[in-house]
């Protein structure tokens, strides 16, 4: 399903090019061609990202990015309809000025969150494969092209200022949605979305994966005492704290309540530790109440097997039972 699904997509990319590239062969002056034929390369740009996302959908990785993905593949097909539609009409189009409204309503369709969420997906979990892609450089090309070429109407500004603004909202909620408010930190989805992914290449890469199961220590006691505003600011220094302590490649979400997870995807196991006490020390060595603030962190390295998912599992198990032991010995320690 996740492969039919990005390769709609790429279908779907791979004509709006088409349709920057009628519009330029529609002619008009030379700039005016140069201008089309470079948001039409701009728009090819995003071949890459596809083709990267296609073969992550092959080997599972993306299976639980969709709520729906029934509903996904059903919107995807409207939209490829009306992309069919406007490339027909791309063909037919004789004056500039309806030149640009079809160029926003092609960008308008392909402002379909889906898009977004894929793509964002793609940057968040690959490194360095280069600039961010913009869909609003598109949208900001194309209003550059409306006042070079003096098209500016009101009508044609406002459709540029919506679709801008809408892109805007776009990109909040793709991020919200794997992102939990409080803390900043990656949510339940997002967490187990980006150790999935990690966890296969762990799994190729024959690298040994580690989890570290952090929980406060009598939190409940810090709410009571404090308020829950305290107790919210306090989450937020620990979870600001962890992710100082860890790489960029490590993630970090929130697994629950007062819960987090620290997934690193290359570990030595004495490393490990390592980083876990480091996290412990740091937490314990600031605070945002008046009295120390303390976590017990429970952790397990292994390899990921063949069945990540079930490796994974079987990790988060044992870092949860060291975690148990860590509280029952005491709090404020590390066992792995
Ligand atoms: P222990 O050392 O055994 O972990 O004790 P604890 O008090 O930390 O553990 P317990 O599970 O009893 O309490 C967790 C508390 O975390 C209870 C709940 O009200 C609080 N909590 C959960 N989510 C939030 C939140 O988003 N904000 C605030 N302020 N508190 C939260
Ligand atoms: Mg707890
Ligand atoms: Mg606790």
């Amino acid at each position: 399903m996740m492969t039919r699904i990005i390769d709609y997509c790429l279908a779907l990319d791979v004509k709006a090019t088409g349709i920057y590239n009628t519009l330029a062969e529609k002619g008009g002056d030379k700039k005016l061609r140069a201008f089309w034929l470079q948001i039409a390369e701009n728009n090819e740009r995003h071949l890459v990202y596809w083709n990267q996302l296609h073969a992550w959908a092959e080997t599972g990785y993306l299976d639980n990015i969709f709520d729906d993905p029934g509903k996904v593949l059903k919107d995807l097909e409207t939209l490829k309809e009306r992309i069919d539609l406007l490339s027909e009409q791309a063909g037919r189009i004789a004056d500039l000025e309806k030149a640009f409204a079809l160029a926003f309503k092609l960008e308008f369709y392909l402002l379909h969150p889906v898009f977004e969420q894929l793509l964002q997906y793609q940057q968040n979990l690959s490194e360095g494969i280069g600039e961010q892609i913009g869909y609003d450089r598109h949208i900001n090309l194309l209003f550059e092209g409306l006042y070079e070429h003096d098209l500016v109407t009101m009508e044609l500004e406002l459709l540029g200022e919506t679709l801008h603004r809408l892109w805007q909202e776009n990109r909040k909620m793709a991020i919200l949605s794997n992102t939990d408010e409080l803390t900043g930190v990656l949510n339940r989805r997002g967490l187990f979305n980006a150790m999935r992914h990690l966890g296969h290449l762990a799994q190729r890469n024959d690298n040994i994966a580690g989890v570290l199961m952090i929980d406060i220590d009598h939190f409940k006691q810090i709410n009571d005492t404090y308020g829950h505003q305290c107790g919210d600011r306090v989450l937020k220094y620990v979870a600001a704290t962890i992710r100082a302590n860890i790489r960029a490649s490590d993630v970090v979400g929130r697994y629950g309540g007062e819960e987090f997870l620290v997934f690193l995807s290359m570990v030595a196991p004495d490393a490990l530790r390592d980083v876990a006490e480091k996290i412990r020390l740091s937490v314990a060595s600031g605070g945002v109440v008046d009295q120390p603030v303390t976590i017990s962190i429970g952790g397990a390295a292994d390899r990921i097997g063949k069945d990540v998912d079930q490796s994974l599992q079987g990790m988060i198990k044992m870092a949860d039972k060291n975690l148990y032991q860590a509280k029952t010995d005491g709090r404020n320690r590390v066992i792995i």
